[in-house]
């Protein structure tokens, strides 16, 4: 059986907690790997070299330390079908996702932050003769937490920025999803990266919380749940150190009567079926307005039922197999909820069919579905289900549809699907969201900044924005005509 390892000051080897999990194919049930978990000890082995690394790295210049991710990004760039492999393994998603998306946005995140690096500056203040200097400086020893949907570009997100500003890393990967994060500390190794700059560490909520505790790592940036955000938030208090969260969301998307219909149906889907659902951006309330209502639902169930779901590593499957049996009865049990609430089933609803002999009738697998309901009050419109399931729901008036949208303790995303120049900006200005799309949903170029407000986070990643969260401030005054006798009458 294949171990997942740790990966600490440049070499893998078995974690050495009690701890073990086994890495399940979502697809089938099969065991892809046995993970070994780090004890506290590994831990604290991981932090040492991740400080001594420090020392080191800090003092690269930014041109050095991007040379390293841009080779990074390349290196990862030719490995892209072996890595979205081990993604499609981990997590169940379709291998043209894979491929498609989730190694190659995180190799984007390298190349962005390394091609930054070098122009990492703080500014000058002439005070008189006197002067100051507002250096931007790295933070030290810093940890990123990662959730399952996306493993490998959630790892980049967060090391790409922390790595470009001269910090370093421990990750520890989703104890679902282990494998990839072990893979890009070896590609970080082959592309000249030094020993301890980026370590892992393999575990589950125990592991992260040594991390979030530790009182020698100086910043924290988790991607989970809200409740695991409050707990992190608790846990980092011990040193105060810096937090950026990704949390979750039950973001809106808003269809005006003047959009293009066939556009905002593929948004929807856009925003609900991909990654079977499993983002924490998707707009999973769809506003309708009354007036266009009757053909989006037809035009929905025409596309949504055309999507092919099944064996996630053919090319042609677009739907695949949810995290993990726990996932699927959690996203079944809401679907039993929506029509128990009074919400109409308008597709799906339930696990597909697969033959007989399939090996895929041990997966995890929920068809996309969708309900159409009048009340913001039921369950599935307003708790985060991360599955495919959409709620439709109607409205009439802009500035309800508005007040309706933002009725939410999450604010991660949102969108507009609207021809109305003036519209379109009016209500991405009032909705309550980090995030906001016109005409389109679900994009996320890695120069542009991503991260909610409310209950769905704090900090950002990606573009410069995200430096700003792994560096802190240092003002450094200049005397340039003497201390004087302050005491003097
Ligand atoms: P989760 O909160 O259960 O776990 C996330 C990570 O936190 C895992 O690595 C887990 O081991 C670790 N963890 C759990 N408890 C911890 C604790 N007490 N201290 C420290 N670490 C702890 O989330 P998940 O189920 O893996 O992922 C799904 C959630 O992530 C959804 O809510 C989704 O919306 C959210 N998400 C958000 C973003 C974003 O960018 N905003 C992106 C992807 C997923």
């Amino acid at each position: 059986m294949e171990e997942t390892h740790l990966f600490i000051h440049g070499k893998k080897r078995p974690g050495r907690s009690d701890n073990r999990l086994n890495n399940i194919y979502p697809a089938d049930g099969s065991i892809v790997s046995e993970i070994t978990y780090a004890s506290e000890k590994d831990v604290n082995e991981a932090v040492e070299s991740s400080e001594k690394a420090f020392r080191s790295w800090s003092k690269f210049t930014g041109t050095e330390r991007g040379r390293i991710l841009k080779k990074a990004a390349d290196l990862l760039r030719k490995r892209n079908e072996e890595l979205a492999e081990i993604e499609v393994e981990d997590t169940g998603k379709p291998v043209r996702e894979a491929a498609a998306v989730d190694i190659i946005s995180g190799a984007d995140a390298l190349e962005f932050f390394g091609g930054i690096a070098a122009s990492i500056e703080g500014t000058h203040m002439q005070l008189g003769s006197s002067y100051a200097m507002m250096k931007r400086e790295p933070l030290g020893v810093c940890a990123g937490i990662g959730a399952w949907n996306y493993p490998m570009q959630i790892a980049c997100w967060k090391a790409a920025p922390a790595l470009a500003a001269g910090n370093t890393m421990i990750f520890k990967p989703a104890e679902l999803t282990p494998r990839n994060a072990v893979m890009l500390a070896d590609i970080f190794l082959e592309a000249g990266l030094p020993e301890g700059v980026f370590n892992v560490v393999q575990g589950g909520p125990e592991v992260g919380k040594q991390l979030v505790e530790h009182n020698r790592i100086r910043k924290v940036s988790l991607t989970g749940e809200v409740g695991t955000g409050q707990k992190v938030m608790r846990g980092a208090a011990s040193n105060l150190k810096k937090v950026s969260l990704e949390l979750g969301g039950k973001n809106p998307i808003l269809i005006f009567d003047d959009a293009d219909i066939d556009e905002a149906v593929q948004g929807a889907m856009l925003g609900n079926f991909y990654t079977q659902g499993e983002i924490c951006s998707n707009g999973t309330r769809v506003y309708v307005h009354k007036k266009i209502m009757d053909s989006f639902l037809d035009k929905l169930e025409a596309e949504a039922s055309a999507l092919r779901i099944g064996d996630p590593k053919n090319p042609a499957t677009q739907i695949g197999a949810l995290i993990s049996k726990e996932q699927k009865e959690k996203v079944l049990n809401y679907i039993e909820i929506g029509k128990s609430q009074g919400g109409k089933l308008l597709f799906g609803g339930g696990e597909p069919s697969f033959e007989k002999d399939s090996p895929l009738n041990n997966g995890y697998f929920v068809e996309p579905t969708a309900f159409y309901t009048e009340s913001d009050d039921d369950q599935i419109v307003n708790e985060e289900i991360f599955g495919p399931v959409m709620a439709v729901l109607p409205f009439g008036d802009e500035e309800d549809v508005i007040t309706r949208a933002n009725r939410t303790p999450y604010g991660l995303a949102g969108g507009v699907f609207t021809n109305d120049l003036k519209r379109a900006y009016r209500v991405a200005d009032r909705l309550e969201a980090g995030m906001c799309w016109i005409n389109n949903y679900n994009v996320n170029p890695i120069e542009i900044p991503f991260g909610g407000v409310k209950m769905s986070g704090m900090g950002r990643e990606n573009g410069r924005a995200a430096i700003e969260d792994y560096t802190q401030l240092k003002t450094i005054y200049v005397e340039m005509d003497g201390v004087g006798k302050p005491f003097e009458d």
